[in-house]
């Protein structure tokens, strides 16, 4: 039976005995052998009761039989929900209500909390790999190795993928067979895999970043990863030496930029470092390549849409940029205000067309109305220019936006130059409301270890560096930023935070 995912990815390499996976105790699994569990799994879900469009959520610490019950539910046509592993207790179970999950699958050391919570909601549980009455690996032991691929086209859900709750709650975001295939399609183009890569894979599978767009990949060329369960600066080091190609977020480049150890004598032989999921800024950019000789590339996406643009492969990598379009994909930055689209070089919001734009929100039909336009058009809620010769950059989120006396400002041109200044170790630029201006600029800051920032010397420095609209109005030392489960500061607690720093008391 035709499914159009399963086939063009998964299924392609049945027979293949070549390895897919590298594990770190140097066993390796095949792609057939990777099939046979996938087909084991999906005949255990079956067995569950599981039918093609329901859901399946899935909370467990990275693994082969994780990733193999990914490629199980695209096989079966069950809905894949993979849950980020730091999420607990309430936000759980908003997952589990919301998307009305039929199974839930965690590790066994969540089994007791999760249980009650689970089947409270009506949904079974399962463990996945302990090897007792109730664990889907014990089940699927004794199940075919292959399965009856269920028929499914393009337009049909693959994926249930919650947004990562960065600018508020998380929303559920209907990724079909078809966004996942043609954005797959567009990367191998892109990027230039081939069946030889083998791909560094450090990355977390709940996300987009390692599960679609690293898997699918590999998956669909016949390559191979070296699969890490987190990113480690040893581990990093041991592995890069047999790797053609890594990716990852900017912290991992930050990190293995610490170690004496990475050199081009490393990572000589490798072909391409990609970065995206945040920012990379040009500092590290440039000191990759003093240090390796290579130049990150750098790519921008969502959970909505998969990638929506790259660095060229043979290009110029333009740091501080996030390069073109994919192709089939249109990018255009327009008016918040009117939906008009701008000119190039203006800042506005980057709206994005293509066969990767998900289906909407789950349950959210309001929500999806708002953001996904009639005409095919999503609004990502980031804002953005295209430059003189083409190059995407993102100056922010929208919701991060601060209007000060009829000025628009983009809090990442103070961070970076906040982050410049002696002592800061990291900040966060926020709008905080003001009976005067309507909103104003507070810089948020931690400290470098044992450093204290002069907070009168920035502001000093600010006079020179900055227009006097986005001087800082008051600075703040606090011990770190709050970030989400995916390590994105959460302006909206430091808003709230100090949203009465200006009002009459
Ligand atoms: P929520 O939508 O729930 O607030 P989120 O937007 O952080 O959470 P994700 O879909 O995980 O959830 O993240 C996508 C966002 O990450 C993009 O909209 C963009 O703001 C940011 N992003 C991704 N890649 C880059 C990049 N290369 N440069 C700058 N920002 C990036
Ligand atoms: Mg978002």
């Amino acid at each position: 039976m035709a499914n159009t995912l399963f086939d063009a990815c998964f299924g392609r390499h049945a027979g293949r005995t070549s390895p897919f996976l590298h594990l770190p105790d140097g066993s390796v699994l095949t792609h057939a052998g990777f099939l046979a569990m996938a087909a084991r799994i999906a005949n255990a879900l079956k067995s569950r009761g599981l039918e093609p469009g329901d859901r399946l959520a899935v909370q467990v610490e990275k693994s082969p039989e994780a990733l193999a019950t990914y490629a199980a539910c695209v096989q079966s046509g069950v809905v894949f929900l993979p849950l980020n592993t730091g999420y607990t207790g309430d936000e759980l179970g908003y997952f589990i209500e919301n998307s009305g999950a039929r199974l839930v699958v965690c590790d066994p050391s969540k089994e007791v909390a999760l249980r009650p919570l689970a089947e409270g909601l009506g949904a079974g549980l399962d463990t996945l790999g302990d090897g007792g009455d109730g664990s889907l690996m014990t089940l699927a032991a004794d199940q075919a190795d292959t399965f009856e691929t269920v028929e499914r086209g393009p337009d049909d859900l693959a994926a249930l993928l919650y947004t990562s709750g960065t600018t508020g709650r998380s929303k559920g975001a209907m990724l079909t067979q078809g966004n996942l295939l043609s954005n797959t399609q567009a990367l191998i183009e892109t990027w230039k895999f081939t069946e030889a890569d083998v791909l560094l894979h450090a990355l977390p599978i709940f996300h987009t970043h390692g599960l679609f767009v690293a898997t699918n990949l590999i998956l669909a060329t016949g390559g191979s990863m070296i699969f890490l369960p987190k990113f480690e600066v040893e581990a990093m080091l041991a592995a890069l030496p047999r790797a053609t190609t890594m990716m990852g977020v900017p912290t991992f480049y930050t990190r293995l930029l610490d170690d004496p150890r990475l050199s081009h004598d490393l990572v000589g032989h490798m072909r391409l470092f990609i970065s995206g999921s945040a920012p990379l800024l040009a500092e590290t950019h440039k000191a990759w390549e003093a240090r390796t000789g290579h130049r990150i590339l750098e790519r921008y996406g969502m959970t909505e849409t998969n990638m929506n643009t790259s660095n060229p492969y043979e290009g110029e990598r333009r740091a501080g940029t996030v390069g073109f379009p994919l192709s089939g994909v249109e990018l255009k930055v327009t008016d918040p205000e009117t939906g008009a689209e701008l000119a190039q070089g203006e800042i506005g919001q980057i709206e994005v067309r293509g066969p990767n734009v998900f289906k909407g929100y789950w349950k959210m039909p309001e929500k999806t109305a708002e953001e996904l336009r009639e005409d095919g058009f999503f609004i990502t809620g980031d804002l953005g220019l295209i430059d003189a010769d083409g190059y995407v950059h993102i100056v922010g989120r929208n919701k991060d936006l601060i209007i000060s006396g009829g000025y628009n400002i983009y809090p990442k041109e103070i961070e970076l130059f906040l982050d410049e200044q002696p002592g800061v170790l990291e900040s966060a630029v926020i709008g905080v409301p003001h009976p005067d201006f309507g909103e104003t600029v507070v810089g948020v800051l931690v400290r470098k270890p044992g450093e204290t920032p002069d907070f009168d010397a920035i502001l000093e420095a600010a006079k020179v560096a900055l227009a006097r609209f986005k001087h800082p109005r008051k600075l703040i030392l606090t011990e770190s930023l709050p970030r989400n489960t995916m390590g994105k500061v959460q302006k909206n607690i430091l808003r709230d935070e100090h949203k009465d720093l200006f009002l009459p008391a």
